[in-house]
Formats: structure tokens, C-alpha cells, sequence
């Protein structure tokens, strides 16, 4: 018996179950893998992600191994400044997935959470007033909730009969990480990292550390293959090659794997005492590198309302607000990444569009938006009769030495009496960052 079980030890289901831990919860985080794959298909944090992390310490240790800082982001592969939104990072945080889950995961153990792992999740019966989860070993788990916290292929999403409406991928590409031997006379590096039509197919090489390089391709000979086709050295050296010519030579292939730009969206991200976050909830195209940053923060929505009302601090109605919030934001990103595809065919008349939009983007207010959007900066949630109500609190330093982040690692609401934000305001900001309350007239109470 456990308070909430988190099914799949992803960069999600870690982030809630540290979110519950900080609070106190009883919670059992469970995955169907026997060890972390170590392999990071998002390689970089995004601005929103980057403060959430902050404003738990979370972020510092990371920090130390951030293999790059990438100035801004990108809209289809045009250049998103990012610098015109009030944050402390206002670049992408070049940190590979795996090392964001080991060490949320070595975070989670020094609160004692292990992450039961080899348990498959295949079965779940749900009551009034708890659930049962059974695994494909024969083991049980009843909890009071149950976040699904397990991929695209969600088991969670499929046992609780939750729709997943949207469309197929029109496409399905490799992604591989390579060592290769550049043998061209005037071998000074790869290309910047591009997406790049050639023959039907599009292309990117992107240097990571050590020699390996991060290779995405795409063209006739994969749309024949079934997703979970293991990728093959000859196929990554054949894609090498119609690019490269015989000059660069395949060397080894670390690990690749196939995706599509399927776009689809979970019906419901509640179903009474079921959750449904991250790639579980929302599955598009990579483009922009927005995926892992949706999960992670819809962990922190999810993660300080579940422990509320676990600790009976809340009503139940607080976890409704978890779907009416992030629902949005993910159909937002399914809607940006499908246009950002669009963007990319090899098309004449798609080039002209791409010429249309890079001149928009040079217009500060159409750039502030689309950074707002996949930095994850632009998000705000229901307004109120305040205009900073909903809005994420900037990270502002306080009198004290202190700043909003440090005074939010207690993962709980903070009060704040602000002398000049421009004018003097109370503000009552929830432990996810955002404003939950405001007022300029000091003797008006905050709410419980
Ligand atoms: C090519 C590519 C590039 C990408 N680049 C970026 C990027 O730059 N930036 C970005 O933000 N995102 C990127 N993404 C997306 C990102 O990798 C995913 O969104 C992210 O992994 C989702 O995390 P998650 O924890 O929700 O799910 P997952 O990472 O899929 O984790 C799910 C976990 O659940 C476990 N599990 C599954 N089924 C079960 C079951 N039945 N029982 C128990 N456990 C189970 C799995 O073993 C796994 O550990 C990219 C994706 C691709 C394909």
C-alpha cells in the first residue's frame, strides 16, 4: 500500500516522485526497465525547465556537467532570442537527459525512494477510493493515486481507457548517436546543426563530447521499417554517406533509435485517481526540444497538488486544475511542433513561407511570443482579477538576500510583501512558481 504510485522512472515520473518526496508523501515509483538505458534523446533544458529545477536546488549539480550553453532556441530552425523574457537563464542548458534522470534519481534515494525497477506494468483495477496496479511478474501494488508516468506507449493510458486522439506520423526518422572518421581533405568539423533537405530526406549532425556526434536522418529506406526495428550500422552508414560522401566513415554506432512526428494528445490527464504526465500525455515531433521540458513541468504542476491533497491540506478539485492547466500548454506544443513541420518540407513554396516567418521573427513582439512558447517562459495559467495572477513569479532577489527560487525550495506557497514590483504588492505564489493571488492594497488578507 503506498500514497501514490509513479509507473515509469523517466525524466516525469522522477521529477513527481521528488516533488512528493520533498512533501512527505508515501510514494512508490516502479519501472519496467531493470537499469536507466543511459541514453538521452533531449540533450538540452530549457529556460522554464532550468528555473523549476532552481527553485528546488535541483539545478546546481547540474550546472557543474552542462556540456554547453546554447544561446536562445529555435522556431523550425529559425533563431529564437530569448533574452527579452525576465529570467536567470535565458539560454538552453545543454544537459543530456540521462544525466537530468541520474541525478534526480541519486536525489530521490537520499530521501530513500528507490526506484523499483523490472516491474512491467500490465494490469490496473480502479475503485472509489484507491487502485490497484499489477505487474507482468504477478506482483500487486494498491495505492491511494496513480500517476502515469510511462511514455508514449502508456500502459497507464491504455488500462484506464483514456482516449489519445490525433494523427499518425507522416514520417519516420532515426536518431543515433555515432562515432565517425571525417576524412575529407578539408575536414574543419561538422556542419551547425541544421535540418537540411537532400533527396526526400532531411538531415542534422550535431557534435556532442568525446568524439560522438548526434546524427538525425530521415529518407525513403525508413519509411518502410517498423518503429521498434533495431537501427543498423549499414543503414547509419549508407545515411553517412548520401551525405558525406565516402570520405567520412562510420566508426560505431552508440545507440539510435526510430521516431515519428506523430502529434497526439490524452482526451483527459485525470481519470479519478489516474494521472497521466509527459510523453504518456502528449506525443509530437522533437522539433524545437520541447518534449522532456512538457514532462518535467507537468510533474511540478502535478507534484505539490497531489501532496496537498494527500496531506489533506487541499480539496479534490485541486487536482481537476492539474488538466485544466497543462492541457493547454501540451495542445499548444502539439500545434507549434506540427507548423514548425510544416515549416521544414522541401517545398518551394514552404521556403517562401520560412522566408515570411524569419521576417516576422524579426519583429521583437512575434519573437517574444514564440520564445515565450517553447522556452516554456510564456506560460500562464487562468488570470485573475490581478494582472500577475496565473503569471510565473519572476525570480526576483529580496531584501533579505534571498530570491523567490530559494524562499520556493521547501516545495511550499510563499507570501511575498514587495515594496516596488513596479508598485508595492502582496503576492501569494504557489510552490510551482506561479502567482497564485495578488493585491496592492496591503491590508487585504491573503487567502488561506
Ligand atoms: C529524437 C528525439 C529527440 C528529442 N529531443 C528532445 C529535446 O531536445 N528536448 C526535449 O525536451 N525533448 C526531446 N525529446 C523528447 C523527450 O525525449 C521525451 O519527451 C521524454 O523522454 C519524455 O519523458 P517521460 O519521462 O515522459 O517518458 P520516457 O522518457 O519515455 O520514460 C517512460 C518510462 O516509463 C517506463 N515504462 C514504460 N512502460 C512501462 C510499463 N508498462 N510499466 C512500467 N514502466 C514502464 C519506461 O521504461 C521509461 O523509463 C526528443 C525525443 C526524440 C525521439
Amino acid at each position: 500500500m503506498t500514497a501514490v504510485l509513479v509507473v515509469g522512472a523517466g525524466p516525469t515520473g522522477l521529477l513527481l516522485a521528488t516533488e512528493l518526496a520533498l512533501a512527505g508523501v508515501d510514494v512508490t515509483i516502479v519501472d519496467r526497465a531493470l537499469s536507466r538505458s543511459g541514453q538521452s534523446k533531449a540533450l538540452t533544458l530549457q529556460p522554464r525547465s532550468a528555473e523549476i529545477l532552481h527553485s528546488r536546488g535541483l539545478l546546481e549539480p547540474l550546472l557543474d556537467q552542462a556540456t554547453a550553453r546554447v544561446p536562445g532556441g529555435h522556431f523550425a530552425g529559425l533563431a529564437l532570442d530569448y533574452t527579452s523574457w525576465d529570467t536567470r537563464f535565458p539560454d538552453q542548458l545543454g544537459i543530456p537527459q540521462a544525466r537530468i534522470e541520474e541525478h534526480l534519481e541519486a536525489h530521490l534515494a537520499t530521501a530513500g525512494i528507490t526506484v523499483r525497477r523490472g516491474l512491467e506494468l500490465t494490469g490496473l483495477t480502479r475503485a472509489s477510493d484507491h487502485v490497484v496496479a499489477s505487474f507482468a511478474d504477478g506482483t500487486t501494488i494498491r495505492a491511494d493515486w496513480l500517476a502515469g508516468c510511462d511514455g508514449a506507449r502508456s500502459a497507464v493510458r491504455t488500462l484506464s481507457g483514456i482516449a489519445f486522439p490525433g494523427r499518425d506520423g507522416r514520417f519516420t526518422a532515426v536518431v543515433a548517436d555515432i562515432v565517425a572518421q571525417d576524412n575529407r581533405p578539408d575536414a574543419g568539423g561538422w556542419q551547425l546543426p541544421s535540418l537540411t533537405p537532400q533527396d526526400g530526406a532531411v538531415l542534422s549532425l550535431l557534435p556532442l563530447e568525446n568524439g560522438v556526434s548526434r546524427l538525425l536522418f530521415t529518407g525513403p529506406e525508413q519509411q518502410n521499417l517498423p518503429k521498434d526495428e533495431p537501427v543498423g550500422f549499414d543503414e547509419v552508414s549508407r545515411a553517412l554517406t548520401s551525405w558525406y560522401g565516402a570520405d567520412v566513415v562510420l566508426k560505431e554506432v552508440l545507440w539510435g533509435s526510430r521516431f515519428t512526428d506523430a502529434a497526439r494528445q490524452a482526451e483527459q490527464y485525470r481519470e479519478g485517481r489516474v494521472f497521466l504526465a509527459g510523453d504518456a500525455a502528449h506525443i509530437h515531433s522533437p522539433t524545437g526540444g520541447q518534449g522532456m521540458n512538457l514532462g518535467l513541468q507537468d510533474a511540478f504542476n502535478l507534484g505539490w497538488k497531489l501532496a496537498a491533497v494527500v496531506k489533506g491540506e487541499a480539496g479534490d478539485d485541486l487536482l481537476d486544475s492539474y488538466h485544466a492547466e497543462r492541457h493547454p500548454v501540451g495542445a499548444a506544443v502539439l500545434a507549434n511542433t506540427r507548423a514548425q513541420g510544416v515549416l521544414l518540407v522541401p517545398d518551394d513554396d514552404v521556403t517562401c513561407l520560412r522566408e515570411t516567418f524569419a521576417d516576422l521573427l524579426a519583429v521583437p513582439g512575434a519573437n517574444h511570443l514564440l520564445a515565450g512558447e517553447i522556452s516554456g517562459l510564456g506560460i500562464a495559467y487562468a488570470p485573475g482579477d490581478h494582472p500577475l495572477v496565473g503569471r510565473r513569479m519572476p525570480d526576483l532577489d529580496l531584501p533579505d538576500g534571498s530570491t523567490v527560487a530559494t524562499r520556493l525550495r521547501a516545495g511550499r506557497p510563499v507570501l511575498l510583501d514587495l515594496d516596488d514590483f513596479p508598485s508595492a504588492a502582496r503576492v501569494l505564489v504557489r510552490p510551482d512558481g506561479y502567482v497564485r493571488w495578488a493585491t496592492n492594497n496591503p491590508n487585504q488578507p491573503a487567502p488561506a
